[in-house]
């Protein structure tokens, strides 16, 4: 229904403690839709509610990257819980919506397994590999507000603030829209 800003780091918002969701309401269905289409405008593959300023547990990922058909609604993942993660570790670049343009080289486990509420109010699971199981785990992450720069040392965690704070400062000059960004 809205495209909603994203609270890019390193905005305290994004640590915030996230709150279970008790049901799903007209409330809990609308902050969906406004997930899809902020997540649609800004071409990411996942999104989590805290992303947009909501400190809920729920997040999204593509419909395509969770192996559905092109055109279906991206899958909500409701007070998630990881059954288990398995597989040999991987390292992999991975991207944020809430740093745009900036990739991170991560070590994950290649397999993951999760539990969730769906917008239908039921529980299913959901078990992925590669780009499905990396987005789930990154998603997980955020509802704990644990973000990228928690893998990274301190001096590259200096370096992506300032390259953060510079195009902030850039787009703030120029409008420059710009995102391509994955999670
Ligand atoms: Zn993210």
């Amino acid at each position: 229904m809205a495209v909603r800003p994203i609270v890019v780091w390193p905005d305290s918002r994004l640590r915030e403690p996230t709150k279970a969701i008790a049901e799903i309401t007209d409330e809990v269905r609308s902050l969906y839709r406004d997930l899809v289409d902020t997540m649609y405008a800004y071409e990411g593959v996942g999104i989590a509610a805290i992303q947009i300023g909501v400190p809920l547990k729920m997040f999204l990922v593509d419909a395509r990257v969770a192996g559905q058909a092109e055109g279906t609604d991206p899958l909500a993942f409701i007070n998630p819980e990881v059954v288990g993660l398995s597989g040999s570790r991987q390292r992999m670049d991975e991207g944020c919506l809430s740093f745009p343009g900036i990739y991170v080289p991560i070590e994950r486990p290649g397999h993951a397994h999760l539990r969730a509420m769906g917008l239908d109010g039921k529980i299913f699971e959901a078990e992925g590999d590669e780009l499905y199981g990396r987005c789930m785990q990154h998603e997980f992450d955020h509802l704990s507000g644990k973000l990228m720069v928690d893998f990274v040392g301190p001096l590259k965690k200096r370096m992506i603030k300032k390259r953060l704070e510079k195009a902030a400062a850039d787009d703030h000059v120029h409008d420059d829209n710009c995102h391509h960004d994955h999670a």
